[in-house]
């Protein structure tokens, strides 16, 4: 998980640019007259996840429909999750899109921060506008993401502490190690990534930690590319196998490059893999020989 600035456009703001351009007078009054419970809604969003306890947010409270709003000016659950973020927010030249791009590309090199792995495309919502419609557009709600972390989070939302993914815009994780590899001995050789908690942890961190992990798939993703990785380095340990001291040779080049990534990030995981790689005697005496191809 990479950490994110805030996106700097408030709730207000950005409710206000997505409802900017309604014709119908009668549906702009509605939404206006909302404007007021959307703002209050992501105060308390910000202020549950600024103690990263968006779990105790109370899904009722968060749909027009539950939250004791007068009934003539209303609108509804749909008015916002549908209407409001797919037509005037995430659509091409809707008035929203400006914000919308805005937070989209704030990711950096485009890397989606929920996985950092693959090319953000989308925006996901932290809170799902399905649960809780009020925070459809809110920004500190709306997070870049890739279209694979989009869709394998659906509608998950936490019910307990633990059950909290992790939040870009409030979480930081990248000062500790966290990410480790262990190489899988056998035909073809393998890797298994895994959460390895350092001991300042507490354990509801822990748990949210490795329920990211598991909401994201990032063991499945991180081996997934850590295979044709090896494969393709494979060629090179042959070469330095045949010299004198070869094993050592190998060993020292692959904790070479277990370094320089870990020096970019320290939760990599190339990082993890070569430090594992180099650390295991039976890979680098000659085990990456199993590798599939
Ligand atoms: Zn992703």
């Amino acid at each position: 998980m990479r950490p994110l600035p805030h996106p700097g456009v408030s709730a207000r703001e950005s409710y206000l640019a997505c409802i900017g351009k309604i014709r119908d007078p009668e549906k702009k009054k509605r939404y206006e007259a909302a404007t007021d419970f959307i703002d209050n809604a992501a105060s308390r969003f910000e202020t549950a996840a600024r103690q990263l306890r968006m779990d105790v947010l109370i899904p009722e409270e968060f749909r027009p429909e539950d939250a004791g709003l007068e009934v003539p000016l209303r609108i509804t659950s749909d008015d916002l999750s549908v209407k409001l973020y797919k037509q005037r927010m995430s659509h091409k030249d809707s008035p929203g899109r400006v914000i919308y791009d805005r937070i989209r590309l704030a990711a950096p090199h485009g890397i989606c921060p929920l996985c950092s792995v693959r090319q953000v495309k989308t925006l996901d919502h932290y809170l799902p506008r399905s649960v809780y419609s009020a925070l459809s557009v809110t920004p500190l709600n709306l997070i870049p993401a890739c279209l694979d972390c989009n869709t394998v989070k659906l509608d998950v939302h936490p019910k307990s502490e633990g059950e909290q993914t992790l939040h870009p815009y409030f979480d930081r994780v990248t000062d500790v190690r966290w990410l480790r590899c262990e190489v899988v001995e056998g035909a073809p050789a393998g890797v298994r990534f895994f959460v390895d908690e350092p001991p300042e942890w507490t354990a509801s961190m822990t748990q949210r930690v490795r329920r990211h992990f598991s909401v994201f798939q990032l063991a499945e993703l991180y081996a997934h590319h850590a295979v044709p990785e090896m494969s393709s380095n494979r060629s090179t340990l042959q070469m330095m196998k045949k010299v004198k001291r070869g094993e050592e040779l190998i060993r020292s080049h692959l904790a070479e490059q277990a370094r320089s990534a870990l020096v970019a990030d320290l939760n990599s995981w190339q990082g993890a893999l070569y430090e594992a790689l180099s650390s295991s005697e039976w890979y680098c005496s000659g085990g990456f020989e199993s590798l599939a191809n």
